[in-house]
């Protein structure tokens, strides 16, 4: 009996081995990338992508975009440009940073995408080299906070200290930065936002561009000095951003 059983067993154990191995490598790859989450998340992906150059937040091949499904990150290629990029070119890693889908290699700037899902909630990770964002990175240590949709990005912009591109000490840098923020500016560098998903992440790049660029029109005019909002004022304005969703004033 007790010889059956284990005969059974093995037998079971077996089918299983033999059925996810006979999925091999090749043959388990594209059924993962006809799952529809994958295909619909790496298609927004690549339409954010575009918008970030199409609305001159990055040139050419700079700046990256991701989002999270589950356990994966769908993340662009590195240098390649965004146009020529279709729905058979999607690329993922694990949190690990291991690739398990597609061929191209991933963004360079993949350590700081990692870390940023690793330590929050996020569903979406833009980064740029936004013009007025850099400019102010190279300025301050703070964007000073000149408008109250501060508040969408948790707080008064940190610039996170330099490092070279790519490195995981860029990364932790980054993370110092977040600290308490969906977003923060990199010295001499560009910008790093994320959010839910990809439309909040993306949103919250653009109004981090917006911000830096009204702070320099306003503290660029000779001999004058701009307002800004105090603690108070900011948490008011935060608290009536999460409150309303999308209306702003
Ligand atoms: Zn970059």
């Amino acid at each position: 009996m007790v010889s059956t059983a284990a005969t059974v067993k093995t037998l079971g154990e077996r089918k299983v081995n033999w059925n996810g191995r006979s999925g091999g490598v090749n043959r388990r790859r594209e059924p993962m990338a006809e799952r529809e989450d994958i295909r619909s998340a790496w298609a927004e992906v690549l339409a954010t992508a575009s918008r970030t150059t199409a609305d001159g937040l990055v040139v050419g091949t700079s700046g990256n975009v991701s989002a999270r499904v589950g356990d994966l990150v769908l993340v662009t290629p590195s240098g390649i440009p965004y146009d020529r990029l279709g729905p058979g070119d999607v690329v993922a890693v694990d949190l690990a940073g291991r690739r398990v889908l597609g061929e191209l290699p991933p963004t360079s700037e993949l350590p700081m995408h990692l870390a940023v899902y690793r330590a929050t909630d996020a569903g979406a990770v833009v980064h740029t080299h936004a013009v007025h964002a850099t400019a102010v990175s190279t300025l301050v240590d703070e964007l000073p906070p000149v408008h109250y949709l501060t508040g969408l990005l948790g707080g008064p912009v940190r610039v996170a200290d330099y490092a070279l591109y790519g490195t995981d000490e860029l990364a932790a840098n980054m993370l110092r930065a977040l600290d308490g923020r969906s977003g923060c500016l990199l010295r001499n560098h560009g910008t790093v936002t994320y959010g839910a998903g990809l439309d909040q992440a993306y949103d919250r790049t653009a109004q981090l561009e917006w911000m830096c660029r009204l702070w320099l029109t306003a503290s660029g005019v000779p001999g004058r000095v701009p307002s800004l909002l105090g603690p108070e004022q900011l948490a008011e304005a935060a608290e009536k951003l999460r409150g309303y969703g999308r209306s702003r004033g």
